[in-house]
């Protein structure tokens, strides 16, 4: 008789990355774990950390504390701490949590049942943050119903800009070989699969280094040319890398989605030169610009830092001057806080909290302005939404995206969760649509099916 599986519990801090690493993690322990999602009764509990803000690390130790009291009850649990945060930190979490048994960095995921096996063997606490020259990937069946896929294609980044602890914790850039993607997402779309999101710390530099040369435009052509893949996303663009080849794209590619996420992070030209991002102002605006006539319907995302250090008035001024004359649909925003090893954290004229507060504040109330803007301008027209599942916020109603990236909530039945349907966009809020759901190729179908009486209309 087999022994039955261990229970493996993996919380996941940070990006889609960090998520696209859970993943690997649970692949890479298959044959001994099996995942739960109850924390009590994980033999093996996982925290898999970003260290992208000090934030970040502060929520993990603050876990760590927390898990005390588990680990007191259950002291045969394994605990571990991987990526970014473990890679950054090492021996020193050790030091600071005694009840922590595993230190596993970046590229450690794939060695991590050699680290188990060790740990099992000696019984000692274990740090393994070593980079490893290359680094698998392993494909899983698709999860019952899944209809998204993360698909990580390069790992690292060469691009050092001042503030940015990522080269040092994800080690140089890599890019995975274009046909194992290609495989990946292949295999997906034969078992139903609809959205692939390719994941990069620089997806515009794909394909540096490899030995069959493939562009990142040259990829996206390859994926769209399969039958069945519905949508094809990608994230992050570097702006200095974003080429007028792959802005064509855009326009080419059926699948492509209309979205792109270009990090700015700052408006003024002096200090993007001291966060070393390799674009001004203009340039990026020139892009923007270029990438609305190239595809008139795309939504663009950001990435936005105030309080750099030696942030003037003036300089913020410019962030916003910026932000709006490229119209965001959507914003990340934070304020900048120095991480070790970077080059910013050193530099002299450290901005006050209180002002990067301040300053945080005034942006966040111009971006809620330009995305409620971006909200409004959809609503009217009807769209196709990917079902995700149910709204959290939303009174139980669907929840899903367009193909721009826009959340959009409305009533339809449990049927449609993974299916593509259209709606009708009716309000704009702040952070999302609200929508009838069409009658027509799903809407008559399934809602015949549903005992609610959902409100529609024909389009
Ligand atoms: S390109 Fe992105 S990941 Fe690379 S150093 Fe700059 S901010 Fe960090």
């Amino acid at each position: 008789m087999r022994t039955p599986k261990k229970k493996l519990y993996i919380r996941t801090y940070g990006c889609q990355m960090n998520v696209a690493d859970s993943e690997q993690l649970a692949l890479v322990l298959d044959s001994d774990y099996e995942l739960t999602d109850r924390p009590e009764e994980a033999d093996l509990y996982l925290i898999n950390t970003c260290a992208i803000r000090r934030k970040s690390v502060e929520k993990v130790l603050s876990l760590l504390g927390r898990l005390k009291a588990l680990k007191r009850r259950r002291p045969e649990m394994l605990l571990g701490v991987g990526g970014c945060v473990a890679q950054q930190e090492g021996q020193q979490l050790l030091r600071q949590a005694p009840h922590l048994d595993l230190v596993f960095g970046t590229h450690g995921i794939y060695r991590l049942p050699d680290l188990l096996a060790k740990q099992r063997q000696t019984g000692r606490r274990l740090v393994d943050t070593a980079f490893a020259a290359e680094m698998p990937y392993l494909c899983g069946p698709r999860p019952a119903g899944a209809v998204q896929k993360l698909v990580t294609i390069m790992q690292g980044c060469d691009n050092y800009c001042t503030y940015c602890v990522v080269p040092y914790v994800r080690g140089p850039e890599r890019s995975r070989p274009a046909a194992d993607i290609i495989a990946e997402v292949a295999a997906f779309v034969s078992q139903g699969g609809q959205e692939v999101t390719l994941l990069g710390q620089n997806v515009n530099s794909y394909g540096r280094g490899l030995p069959e040369a493939v562009s990142f435009p040259e990829l996206l052509r390859r994926l769209a040319a399969f039958g069945g893949l519905a949508r094809l996303r990608f994230t992050t663009s570097h702006p200095r890398d974003l080429s007028e080849d792959l802005m064509n794209c855009f326009a080419e590619l059926p699948p492509l989605c209309e979205h792109i996420h270009l990090p700015v992070q700052a408006g003024s030209d002096g200090v993007l030169a001291r966060m070393r991002r390799g674009y001004t102002q203009k340039d990026y605006l020139t892009k923007v610009e270029r990438l609305r006539q190239v595809c008139p319907d795309i939504a663009i995302s950001t990435d936005l830092i105030v309080g750099f250090p030696g942030e003037s008035e003036a300089d913020f001024q410019e962030t916003l001057t910026l932000m709006r004359a490229a119209a965001f649909d959507s914003a990340f925003y934070f304020k900048y806080s120095p991480r070790p090893q970077t080059e910013a954290a050193t530099y002299a004229e450290q901005v006050p909290e209180a002002v990067k507060t301040e300053r945080l504040a005034r942006l966040k109330e111009v971006q809620e302005q330009l995305s409620l803007a971006s909200n409004q301008r959809l609503v009217g027209g009807v769209r196709e939404v990917l079902v995700e599942g149910f709204s959290k916020q939303h009174n139980g109603q669907l929840t899903g995206r367009l193909r721009s990236n826009h959340v959009v909530n409305f009533d339809g039945p449990a049927e449609l969760i993974g299916r593509l349907v259209q709606v009708h966009v009716t309000t704009a809020h702040r952070h999302s649509l609200g929508a009838l759901l069409c009658g027509g190729q799903f809407g008559d179908q399934f809602l015949a099916a549903s005992r609610q009486d959902h409100r529609r209309i024909p389009c």
